[in-house]
Parts: structure tokens; sequence; C-alpha cells
């Protein structure tokens, strides 16, 4: 499948990754907005958080509760942070691979 996302779980295009299990990756996003700016996928591929089955429930909780650490190493829990999911159009979702933008590092505004 032509999915940047999915070759980024294959090690097929470099990322620089932070967090990696089972289930989930973590990296740099690419164009950070903020000092810390991670994507955490899922490796299964899933479109878009509104593609998401009632059979990957779990999945997401793990990715979230794997953000807890990912937030904790990059010194950012205390701070605090935003975690996003951008869906469709309106969403401006860019990429269609399941991401959570967790972004932290600055004081964020809701219009970030
Ligand atoms: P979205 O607009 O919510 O779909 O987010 C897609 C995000 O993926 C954007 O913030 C991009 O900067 C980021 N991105 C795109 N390609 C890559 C890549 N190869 N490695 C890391 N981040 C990427
Ligand atoms: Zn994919």
């Amino acid at each position: 499948m032509d999915c940047i996302f999915c070759k980024i779980v294959n090690n097929e295009i470099p990322a620089k990754k932070v967090y990696e299990d089972e289930h989930t990756v973590v990296f740099h996003d690419i164009n950070p907005i903020a000092p810390v700016h991670l994507l955490a996928i899922p490796k299964k591929h899933i479109a878009s958080i509104y593609d998401a089955q009632p059979e990957d429930k779990e999945l997401i909780g793990h990715i979230h509760i794997a953000l807890q650490k990912v937030a904790d190493e990059m010194g950012i829990s205390e701070s605090g942070f935003r975690i996003v999911t951008n869906k469709g159009e309106h969403g401006q979702q860019t990429v269609f691979h399941l991401h959570f933008h967790l972004i932290g590092g600055r004081q964020l505004r809701w219009d970030m």
C-alpha cells in the first residue's frame, strides 16, 4: 500500500522514532509546530479515527497510554500538552493513516 506512515512502520522511509512497541510507533513530525511535536500511529493501517472499528478500541487506548510515557520522556508532563487527530478536509487531515499529534513545550492557543 502506498502509505507513507506504513512505510515508516516498515522502515522503508526514515523517521526519528522515539518509541516503538508491538502495536505502535511514535516519531518526530517532519514539520514541527512546537518544541515537542510527535506523531503516534498504530502499526495497523487505519485511515482515520473515523475508520477505527470496535475491535480497535484497545489499540487506540494502548497508544494513549504509551503517549503518557513519551510525554514523561519529553519532559512535558508537568507543563502540559495537546493530543490532536485530524479527520478529512475540514479537519485538515493530510496523511490518511491514523495519527495522534503530541504537541507541547510551549504555551498553546486554541488556534495553535
Ligand atoms: P495531518 O495534517 O493531521 O494529516 O498530519 C500529518 C502530519 O504528518 C503533518 O504534521 C506532517 O508534517 C507530518 N508528516 C508528513 N510526512 C511525514 C514524514 N515523512 N515524517 C514525519 N512526519 C511527516
Ligand atoms: Zn498506512
